[in-house]
């Protein structure tokens, strides 16, 4: 037979059926692919997969698998990038291998790790950090948080921001700092070409912190830090806030520092002084959708980014929501924190009065406002947690998910939310080259789904299979990951 051909004709035959001539390592055949720079479906394709890379999208049907090859029968199904949670606290976790294998269990391919330390950075420098196989890829990780501690003046605030640069930290995470060591810090990222990102503190301007280049802000603010720029009371309130006195110490029959600290972090809504509940009334009360329209537009303009972590704020506002505190989830989470969670939803009506709780009601509205606003503005946005902390009812995973419904609430596009969720944080980290869509030469990290996410963004939870690293999960690989975490968090 061949020698009737020739040797030309045999290599043009080579050539021609190059590509199935390799051996691929995984082929999904007769998928929808679903481009998330515009939400355009490209149905009946064959996506060929190996070394961790797609190596090729061509019509179902026209990719020969090699041998070995494991083929995927994917008629009917959505193929989507991974999901990236560009808001975590994983690693701060002492093993945090539960939490990852859960994560990827629900379809998150790359996390975003947003609070770091000498430690983790030199460990991962050396190459000691070890992540599991079965789990997202960490994509980036600042070095300890920016506070009070380390950044108290502006020299102090610059030396941290040289000393984490040197230490191999990927951008700079800001918590809480006053305004001179803020704008310092800001000032010499910049100049290093980090990234800033973080939480803005009620006495740093949003217009300022936007125009001066902070890359991004986290959690809305949090609290009513971004919204005081959309109150008509604005000087007036900030006025007040810089004239506030500091919090009373508390009583001494209270739990120790370290048992303060832990409560104050897992819900902060609870740890809030009465002055700033009257401060958030004030700016619930002074809103105007007007302003806050003109403020959206500057962050535009100013090239700002935002991850809201809904599911942080909501779980922190309505920390006794007995849907969280029944959540067949919490099989997920250790004994002693489930105990610390519901305790703490215990006293959460002590804390929060009906008055208080009738405020939060109209501040969470306008944090869902406030993110449909961003979406107007064209302001770029990312989907985050919050979770692997000790955050009040955040589960690693499960809490993508829930932020993807409150970002459906707050009244967002599905297409938005799919970009959030694939795109997004592939182009804040400049890493779009090679993740946040599903095209040759990207990372191998997917998620088949059974329904369309461009149609409605319910359907991100449809997850039929995942792809990690050029790895197959298909539902009962997922499962089994989902066993597993439960089977640890029960000790
Ligand atoms: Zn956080």
């Amino acid at each position: 037979m061949m020698r009737k051909f020739g040797w030309m004709a045999l290599l043009g035959a080579l050539l021609l059926a190059a590509p199935s001539v390799f051996a691929q390592s995984l082929v999904l055949n007769g998928v929808t692919v679903v481009d998330t720079h515009n939400g355009k479906l490209t149905r009946n394709q064959s996506v060929a997969i190996d070394g961790g890379k797609i190596v090729q999208i061509a019509r179902a049907g026209s990719i020969k698998p090699g041998a070995g090859t494991k083929v995927v029968d994917a008629r009917g199904k959505y193929l989507v990038p991974g999901y990236l949670d560009m808001h975590v606290h994983s690693l701060n976790e002492p093993d945090p291998t539960a939490s990852l294998e859960l994560m990827l269990a629900y379809g998150i391919t790359s996390v975003r790790q947003m609070s770091g330390s000498p430690e983790l950075l030199a460990k991962r420098r050396n190459g000691q950090l070890k992540l599991p196989v079965d789990g997202p890829e960490l994509l980036a990780m600042p070095g300890t948080v920016l506070t009070g501690a380390n950044a108290g003046t502006p020299e102090a605030a610059v030396a941290e921001v040289d000393r984490q640069k040197q230490e191999g930290a990927d951008f700079i995470k800001v918590i809480d700092v006053k305004p001179d060591p803020f704008f310092a810090a800001l000032g010499e990222a910049k100049k290093l070409g980090l990234v800033f990102d973080g939480h803005l503190q009620s006495t740093s301007a949003i217009e300022k912190a936007a125009d001066e280049g902070m890359s991004a802000i986290e959690h809305l603010g949090p609290r009513e830090s971004v919204l005081l720029g959309c109150s008509t009371d604005e000087d007036a309130l900030r006025k007040a806030i810089a004239a506030k006195p500091p919090q009373a110490p508390p009583s001494a029959s209270g739990p120790g520092p370290a048992e303060r600290a832990l409560r104050a972090t897992t819900n902060p809504t609870m740890a809030t002084d009465p002055v700033n509940f009257d401060l958030m009334k004030r700016v619930v009360a002074t809103y105007s959708d007007d302003k806050c329209r003109a403020l959206m537009k500057r962050i535009k303009k100013d090239g700002m980014w935002m991850t809201p972590t809904l599911i942080r704020l909501r779980t922190m506002e309505f920390g006794d929501d007995p849907a969280y505190r029944h959540s067949p989830n919490l099989r997920y989470v250790p004994a002693k924190t489930q105990i610390l969670w519901q305790e703490m939803a215990d006293q959460f009506p002590k804390i929060v009065t009906p008055g208080r709780r009738a405020m939060l009601k109209k501040f969470w509205a306008l944090q869902l406002r406030l993110t449909k606003l961003l979406e107007d503005a064209g302001v770029p946005m990312m989907t985050g947690t919050d979770s692997g902390g000790v955050g009040h009812w955040e589960i690693s995973g499960v809490a993508l998910h829930q932020e993807i419904d409150l970002l459906h609430q707050a009244g967002l596009k599905p297409l938005t939310i799919l970009q959030m969720t694939t795109l997004n944080g592939a182009k804040f980290l400049h890493r779009d080259d090679r993740m946040g869509s599903v095209a040759v030469g990207k990372d191998a990290d997917l998620v088949l789904l059974d329904a369309n996410p461009a149609a409605s963004a319910a359907n991100l939870h449809r997850i039929n299979a995942v792809v990690r690293s050029g790895n197959y999960y298909d539902k009962d690989a997922l499962e089994r990951l989902k066993q597993d975490a439960a089977k640890l968090a029960a000790g």
